[in-house]
């Protein structure tokens, strides 16, 4: 079962949500503060779910929410609570990535509904990249088969493993260079740069490989 990150500075509806996810077998970690959520999805574990009050002592729930976005937790399921049934916090929590959102007061019940279903969604297999076609090794990208060589074929394949997922060159390099390449992220950066001309060549319009500054890549349909 998953486990969840809990971040509600009430600590009765903290109590409440933790106890009807626990009794559903949901291992919960319940945190009351901005400052230790940052800490923790930091440098802990990643969570599968967080569930994230808007109203904090120490901010708001919803930067939170952006700064995950723009991170390497950019695909965690978020859901958003917020006190008042305000139609402001619904549209910025959902702008600001949030999944699913929810209104106090709320049934635990309705809560662990929304949990699984986003669960169940986040687990589904991502949705394939369009115009790619993979068979083993061979690659084709709007039925053009692309000649790569074994590097870029491995970092293609990495991407297209999760795609929309920003994929870090530390991760890339790990991934396709092995932990015991003495290679740096320039050498990331060559090789998405041959690559990207590759498919270029096969598909000129599509140009599928994002870069995202200072954080690396990603493969966008
Ligand atoms: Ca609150």
């Amino acid at each position: 079962m998953g486990s969840i990150l809990l971040l509600e500075d009430d600590p009765a509806i903290a109590d409440t949500v933790a106890f009807a996810l626990r009794r559903e077998g949901f291992a919960v970690e319940a945190l009351g503060w901005l400052a230790e959520a940052r800490e923790r999805l930091r440098t802990g574990p990643a969570p599968e779910l967080l569930i994230l009050d808007i109203g904090l002592p120490d901010g708001r729930g919803l930067d939170l929410c952006r700064e995950l976005r723009a991170g390497p937790l950019a695909h965690l399921p978020v859901i958003v609570l917020s006190a008042r049934s305000d139609e402001m916090d619904r549209v910025l929590g959902l702008e600001l990535g949030a999944d699913d959102y929810l209104a106090k007061p709320f049934s635990p019940r309705e809560l662990v509904a929304r949990v699984r279903a986003l669960l169940r969604r986040a687990q589904a297999a991502p949705p394939p990249a369009p115009g790619f076609n993979v068979d083993g090794s061979r690659v084709r990208l709007d039925g053009v088969l692309l000649n790569l060589t074994k590097l870029e074929l491995g970092l293609l394949l990495k991407l297209l493993a999760a795609p929309q997922r920003i994929h870090s060159r530390e991760a890339l390099l790990d991934a396709v260079w092995g932990s015991s390449a003495d290679s740096g992220d320039r050498t990331v950066d060559t090789h998405i740069k041959t690559l990207r001309a590759k498919l270029r060549e096969a598909a000129p319009a599509r140009d599928p490989i994002k870069t995202h500054r200072g954080l690396g890549y990603s493969l966008e349909p």
